[in-house]
Formats: C-alpha cells, structure tokens, sequence
C-alpha cells in the first residue's frame, strides 16, 4: 500500500526549514541539472563549493559546450568521478547541436523523457529537472525518497518498482519540484539513515516504520572492493612529475597523474610509500616508487584527480 502522507504537514515544514542552496533560487534547468549531476557522489556541502564554481564559469550549456573537455575536468578537480565531467562536456555538446544534426539548437530539452536520452542523465536526474524546472509532474526516487518511503510503509527491502509507485502516488502534482525536493529534504535531513528525528517529523502520523525506523530499508551489504595498484613517480630535475592522461572510462577518466597499472617493472627504483585512497565502493592501495624523467609536466598545467595530488605530494613533485 502506497503511504499516506500529510502532503500539507511536509510542504509547509520545507517552506520553514529548507536548506538555502544557492540553485534553489533559480528555475534555469542548466544550474538545477548541474546541481544533481554534482550532487550524485559529492556531499552537499562540497556539492556547492564546485556547483558555484562551474556555474560561474559556465552559466550556460552553451557556454560549457563553447569550452573544453580539459577545462571541465580541471573545474571538476577534486569533486571525483570525472566521468561525469566528461559526459556532462557531451551533453552540452548534444543540447547545443543544430536539430538537423540530432541536436537541441542550445536548450535543454523540458520533459523528463527527452532529458533521460542525453548522456549521463538517468530517471532521477531527468525527474528532477523536469519538476522542478518545468513543473513536470513526474516523482523523483533517490536514496533519500527510497528510506523515506520503505520507513512510511515498514517495508524492508522494498522494489525499486515499488518505491517508485509509492513515489507516483504520494506526488503532489501542482507543484511536483517543490514537493519532490521537499521529499528528499526530508530524508536529508530528518528521516537520515542513522538517529532519524521522528520527533522533528512532519509525516510521522503516517509511519508505519516509527517504532524502529532503522529496521527500513535493511542494509544492502556493499563490501568496498579493495584495488591495489603501483606506481611509478617519475621526476625530472625541476621537481616536475611524467604525467600520462587516464583511460577514457573509469573512476580516474581523462585525468592526468603518474603511470599507474596493476603491475609494473620496479626493479632498481626506489620504493616512496603507500597512498591509500577510498572512493565510495573501492578501497584503493597504491604503491608507490620514484624514478626519473628528462621532462615532465607542470602539474598545474593538466587536470588531477587527489588521488594523483596525494600521489604527487608522496614523492615532492612541484
Ligand atoms: S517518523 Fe521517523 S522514520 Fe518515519 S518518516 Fe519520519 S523521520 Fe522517517
């Protein structure tokens, strides 16, 4: 069964308590889009130190597609996953190609189903700016809307075909951004995976999960998959590293750092240490040996990841 919200309790509790995000004030659906495809594996407070960052760099798709892949991923530095960066260049490359060419002549498409077929933008993303850019009324599922509703309907380990149904149902259709931001709000920031604040909730009159909330959802076990690397840090005279651009794909995609494999010839060189890095489902171990370079790479010249600035500082690189 579907829950059944008090859509009146949680709208007028988002009007009160929202977090002031600064792409909250704007209806544009480039910053909004920019927003979740940032927030997807950043946190929220470092989502918008880089969100403020990009935007003011490109404050429109056009202005992203005018640009580079390279200075994309130099703005992305540190915000991890560069894949996104890079499919987020395609997009603006896509939006702001004629129609004859399968383009969008420089603007985002409007509805959710049009959104979902541009790179990187999957069924969330796309819900999202299409509510609350466009008012679409269309219900998001993330994370936060997926606890919400298994703790609403006590449900352990609900379908994602359910909970996107239970999502359809309790939508509040005259205004399906502010209430689908106003769901995930919630789950941010009142129903959290651990200590949810039932006391603080405006929903918890129909909570079939209140008594024990950590119950809903059960945890997926997701073990982190350890990765261990070598690498080999070559410098040349001034300090400079050899830099070699990553692999197109992957956690590391079209960043620059140090020669890095699962296994390498080491023999002779001197051995620098471990850098250990932790992504959201890897464990990495990477080893670390110093060699030499008739000519690097200004390191301030390429895009790096911190894992390749953690690397860099191991070994003294300028
Ligand atoms: S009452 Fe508690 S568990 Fe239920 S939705 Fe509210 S915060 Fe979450």
């Amino acid at each position: 069964m579907p829950p059944s919200l008090n859509q009146d309790a949680l709208l007028a509790w988002f009007a009160e308590h929202q977090r002031d995000l600064p792409w909250r004030q704007l209806k544009d659906p480039w910053p909004i889009l920019l927003s979740e495809i940032l927030l997807q594996q950043t946190q929220v407070s470092r989502g918008v130190v880089f969100w403020q960052r990009i935007f003011e760099r490109y404050p429109t798709v056009q202005s992203m597609a005018d640009s580079t892949e390279e200075e994309v991923l130099f703005l992305w530095q540190g915000a991890g996953y560069y894949s996104r960066a890079r499919r987020l260049f395609r997009l603006a490359q896509v939006v702001c190609s004629p129609s004859s060419d399968g383009g969008h002549g420089g603007s985002l498409p409007t509805t959710a189903r049009a959104l979902e077929a541009l790179p990187g933008v999957g069924p969330y993303t796309a819900a999202a700016v299409a509510s609350i850019a466009h008012g679409e009324a269309v219900a998001c599922v993330d994370g936060n809307v997926r606890r919400v509703m298994a703790r609403q309907t006590a449900e352990t380990s609900p379908s994602p075909a359910s909970v996107q149904s239970w999502a359809d149902a309790a939508l509040w259709s005259p205004d399906a951004g502010n209430w689908n931001q106003a769901v995930m709000e919630l789950g941010a920031t009142i129903c959290t995976p651990k200590s949810p604040k039932c006391t603080s909730c405006p929903i918890a009159s129909s909570c079939e999960g209140r008594q024990e909330p950590a119950r809903y959802p059960a945890p997926t076990l997701r073990r982190k998959k350890r990765l261990d690397l070598m690498c080999i840090l070559r410098l040349d005279a001034r300090g400079w590293p050899e830099l070699v651009q990553r692999d197109a794909t992957g956690i590391l995609a079209g960043m620059w750092g140090p020669v890095m494999a699962e296994s390498l010839d080491v023999d002779s060189l001197a051995y620098l240490g471990e850098v250990h890095h932790v992504l959201s489902h890897r464990d990495m171990h990477i080893r670390v040996w110093k060699g030499a370079v008739d000519s690097g790479v200004d390191p301030q010249s390429v895009p790096l990841s911190s894992l390749d600035v953690k690397i860099l500082s191991l070994g003294g690189a300028e």
